[in-house]
């Protein structure tokens, strides 16, 4: 894993640790009950999938049905919490710069690509570098891949219309805009910059985030 130290200390005058996520990759990290972590685009316009599993029981993991059931509604928001498969809250957003993030679409995977665009094997995807990065933080695959099925899309711009048809646009971050979230357990946490650029996902062009550990 790549973690570059920032030189900007917080307020309280501890310097926060930073995690930069390449376009089209993930990166998995570990926090503390009561932590907070930002996660950045750095460059504007660019989904970050995110996913995560208890770090004291790595079957338990971000179950969203749970988290649909208990929010009433599919769109994720400020003060909102993600709920695991043991129904206990696990990551809150607190914050972010444009409101716009789901729980219904899912991720994309190696046959969005194969499929749905009729491109060879071997192209990036969020499946795939989530199962990569928590990997390297000791969750098994198998656990990786549960966590997986379960990514939240953040900062997605896709919206349904008063017919319920579904519209998908490009993000509405600017370069450096942060989602700010509170791990509620200790978890291990996974982010992949979505390499998804043949819909309007990522404006078209993938680019990189950067986690910031507070
Ligand atoms: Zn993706």
């Amino acid at each position: 894993m790549v973690r570059i130290v920032s030189s900007t200390p917080t307020s309280g005058g501890e310097v926060p640790e930073q995690i930069d996520v390449p376009a089209g990759y993930g990166r998995a990290f570990r926090v503390r009950a009561g932590q907070q972590f930002e996660i950045i685009d750095v460059e504007g316009e660019q989904v970050a999938d995110l996913c995560a599993v208890a770090a004291e029981s790595h079957d338990e993991h971000i179950f969203l049905p749970v988290t649909r059931l208990a929010l009433g509604r599919a769109e994720f928001r400020h003060g909102d919490v993600l709920l695991t498969d043991r129904r206990r809250g696990i990551v809150r957003l607190d914050d972010d710069p444009v409101g716009t993030h789901d729980t219904l679409f899912g991720i994309c995977d190696r046959y969005r690509y194969e499929v749905d665009f009729a491109l060879p094997p071997g192209h990036r995807n969020c499946r795939d570098n989530f199962v990569e990065a928590l990997s390297a933080e000791g969750v098994s695959p198998a656990h990786a891949d549960l966590a997986a099925d379960n990514g939240v899309n953040i900062f997605i711009n896709q919206r349904r219309d008063e017919q319920g048809e579904f519209h998908l646009e490009a993000p509405l971050t600017r370069p450096g805009d942060a989602a700010r979230f509170t791990a509620l357990i200790d978890a291990v946490v996974a982010v992949s910059a979505c390499p998804e650029s043949q819909s309007a996902c990522n404006g078209g062009r993938p680019t990189p985030m950067r986690i910031r550990l507070l």
